[in-house]
């Protein structure tokens, strides 16, 4: 079970800057959704491949208490996150 583990991205939330997430249960089509772990706002999905590359590790070393460190962003969230090409934009 992968639900509840926290991992380190390597983007930071566009919303707050944090860069740790949560995984929570999907809301779409994917294996797995990731949650900002800060200010809970959606931080893009998991394939299933990677979250069973966290489930074997889960397996292997037991449940982590420090957050996985993913090297590959996730899935991008097109809700709320752009790609990174696009500038942010300024809520002013
Ligand atoms: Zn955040």
């Amino acid at each position: 079970m992968i639900f509840g583990l926290k991992v380190k991205l390597p983007i930071e939330c566009h919303n707050c800057g944090f860069e740790v997430a949560t995984i929570t249960r999907p809301a779409g089509k994917y294996y797995a959704d990731f949650k900002c772990a800060a200010c809970g706002g959606p931080r893009g999905s998991l394939t299933e491949r990677t979250g069973w590359l966290i489930q074997s590790i889960a397996n292997s070393f037991g449940a982590p208490t420090t957050p996985i460190v993913l090297r590959r962003p996730p899935v991008p969230c097109t809700r709320t996150e752009n790609p990174p090409a696009l500038p942010a934009q300024r809520k002013d």
